[in-house]
């Protein structure tokens, strides 16, 4: 199952807060999974207090880092916001535009904006060929990935 169908208030009520979206997009990196040591294949893992974006394997003790691999990876935005752009970015059929997404995500800055709303796009494009996330949110119609 790596397949969701939400409406805008499931969504907003699902995906409400940092943690829930970390959550959401462990389990997208592992194909549904809450782990899968990209090492040894073990799904146990430890977790980090202060360390949320970041799960160790319990078997061969490796770090994997839930940035790693994604359009959000070498980010300091938070999931969160990452998230509610995807969604944003899969409303309606025209797309968002940085702008809209700006005044939307309440982003200090344009430019910031701007790069993340192409890569958004651009992982849209290419979903499954570079990046490790592919899961789906279909919203009205439109088909919303996280890769
Ligand atoms: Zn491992």
């Amino acid at each position: 199952m790596a397949y969701v169908r939400l409406s805008p208030g499931e969504f907003y009520r699902t995906v409400a807060t940092e943690a829930a979206a970390r959550r959401l997009v462990w389990r997208v990196k592992f194909g549904d999974k809450d782990f899968q040591c990209p090492e040894c294949q073990n799904e146990t893992f430890y977790e980090f207090e202060n360390k949320p974006e970041i799960r160790k394997c319990r078997k061969c003790r490796r770090h994997v880092r839930l940035r790693a691999g994604t359009i959000f990876e070498h980010s300091k935005i938070p999931i969160l916001i990452w998230v509610e752009g995807i969604f944003q970015c899969m409303q309606g059929s025209r797309g968002v535009s940085a702008l809209e997404l700006q005044r939307i995500l309440k982003m200090p800055h344009y430019e910031t904006t701007w790069v993340m709303l192409h890569k958004i796009r651009e992982a849209l494009r290419q979903r499954d060929l570079k990046y490790k996330l592919s899961k789906y949110i279909e919203l009205d119609g439109a088909t919303l990935s996280l890769a």
